[in-house]
């Protein structure tokens, strides 16, 4: 079996492994171990010079391979680029995106110096696997250096059409460079259908089978497969931390109040302050929740080193403290509210004491924390999941009580059907939401692409598999051009 070769912008610190692996991991580790393989990335530190080859270290799951960035490549390829104009981009907000050319090349120049420096641990029928906005034309930069391995990509954040994506400066670049990779996979049908509206109108490329596309003349198939959690392990952890020491503080302090837990990465994208100001509007229009219910938000601290990140945990300081200001009592705090990172077994244990799940991003590409929460629920007496319309994850849990997450009121709302919601119609929702998260699990979402990447799968055309080496060689150097706009 060909060994796989992982590439991602971040490694976990050894420390750290598997105490907040979210799905990357989850699903990669098993496919990794099986297989061997490598995972290589940035080692999160930075040093004077940005590395020419990589660290190699050895754990029982794994080789790991990392390089350090430059504090300047840092600044520009990981906090700007990246950062402050593609994951805006990607996340529809056009508003936030900011773009400037020193930036990009800094993001130019680090995908190729990932390349240079996973190049030569690469063996002939490697499969390599790329991952995510941080490293689109890493494989581009791959095969100028000659390499000739099936390379895919995953794209873990939403894809929007031609008309939001091709605002970005350097969108035909980006999109042109997505020609190197044999497999490009996105996690919903709805990204999928932005990606290749971006390529149609954005570089002008051409279909060639139902998810066969020819760019720049060289052939990629494009797949949409949805990432999940190990459903049936976590189902076992959040039933094993129910006994956990955090599980039961948390309970004797909730004094038999209903439970509302959010849980997330302080980013922009997850609605936040909507969410805190339909709470707010929950105990204002349905004062007979006042007294019975706390709703626990952890909004664990994200890329504090961009200005709008900082903004945001300004913002969400005033308002909890004015949702707490306006209701609470001698003896009850409404809401409470964490910016710590709360490891992911003691969140395990929370889930299930909660009454109600409360995931409601502006846009999210999938979201692990609603499918963790419903893995966590007793399925005896389950708690209820709102979901935004706008993640990945709504388009297969229908569920969930789905939401509009620009309206206050709406969540207001949801979250007072959650709260008297009778018990046959939780159990009834919850059935059919983990029947779906025993089929999506991390595990499948591995299996699925490599398959596809590998050429195993019904998905691919023969026409990939006649494609010659030579056909998809990039050889053109990375220039900075300005996009069409459809
Ligand atoms: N998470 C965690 N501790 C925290 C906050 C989040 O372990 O304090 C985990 C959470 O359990 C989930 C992941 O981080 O597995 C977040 O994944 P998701 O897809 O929901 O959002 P992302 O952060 O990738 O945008």
């Amino acid at each position: 079996m060909a060994r796989l070769i992982v590439v991602s912008n971040r490694i976990p610190a050894p420390r750290q492994r598997g105490v907040r692996s979210g799905g990357l991991e989850v699903g990669l580790r098993d496919a990794v171990r099986q297989r061997g393989g490598i995972w290589f990335g940035w080692s999160g530190a930075t040093a004077a010079e940005t590395s020419l080859s990589a660290q190699i270290s050895d754990s029982r799951e794994a080789v790991y391979a990392t390089i350090d960035l430059s504090a300047e490549d840092y600044r520009k390829y990981y906090v700007g680029f990246a950062n402050s104009t593609l994951w805006p981009l990607f996340h529809y907000r056009l508003g936030l995106m900011e773009f400037q050319r020193e930036e990009l090349a800094a993001y130019m120049a680090v995908n190729e110096a990932f390349a240079r420096a996973l190049a030569p641990l690469l063996l002939p029928d490697d499969l390599i696997w790329i991952h995510d906005y941080h490293l689109i034309p890493c494989g581009a930069a791959l095969r100028r250096l000659g390499v000739l391995n099936r390379i895919g990509f995953f794209l873990h954040v939403p894809c929007p059409p031609s008309a939001v994506f091709g605002a970005l400066p350097c969108a035909a670049t980006l999109l042109r460079s997505l020609s190197a990779y044999d497999v490009v996979g996105v996690q919903t049908p709805v990204d999928l259908r932005g990606l290749l509206d971006c390529l149609e109108h954005i570089v002008g490329a051409r279909f060639v089978g139902e998810d066969l596309i020819r760019v720049d003349g060289k052939l990629m198939c494009a797949i949409a497969v949805p990432m999940g959690i190990d459903t049936a392990g976590f189902a076992a952890q959040s039933q094993r931390a129910l006994h956990a020491q955090e599980t039961r503080r948390l309970k004797d302090s909730l004094a038999n109040r209903d439970l509302i837990i959010g849980v997330e990465r302080l980013d922009y994208s997850k609605g936040l302050p909507n969410r805190f100001k339909a709470y707010a509007r929950l105990l204002k229009r349905f004062p007979e929740h006042c007294g019975k219910v706390t709703f626990l938000q952890v909004a664990a601290r994200s890329r504090v080193d961009v200005e709008q990140y900082r903004a945001l945990r300004r913002e969400l300081d005033r308002l909890a403290g004015r949702v707490n200001g306006d209701h609470a009592e001698f003896d009850w705090m409404p809401l409470r509210y964490i910016t710590r990172d709360v490891p992911r077994a003691v969140l395990a244990g929370f889930y299930r004491c909660a009454r109600v799940g409360l995931v409601t991003p502006l846009r999210d590409g999938m979201n692990l924390v609603a499918k963790e929460y419903v893995a966590a629920q007793d399925g005896e007496n389950p708690g209820v999941l709102i979901l935004s319309h706008f993640a990945g994850a709504a388009q297969r849990m229908t569920g969930a009580v789905q939401v509009n997450p620009l309206d206050p009121d709406e969540i207001a709302e949801a979250m007072h059907l959650a709260l008297s919601m009778p018990q046959s119609e939780r159990q009834a929702r919850w059935h059919s939401m983990m029947e779906t998260l025993r089929v999506d699990t991390a595990q499948a979402w591995s299996r699925n692409f490599l398959q596809a990447l590998s050429g195993e799968s019904q998905l691919r055309d023969e026409m990939l598999l006649n494609v010659a080496a030579r056909d998809r060689i990039v050889d053109e150097p990375p220039a900075v051009e300005l996009a069409r706009m459809p």
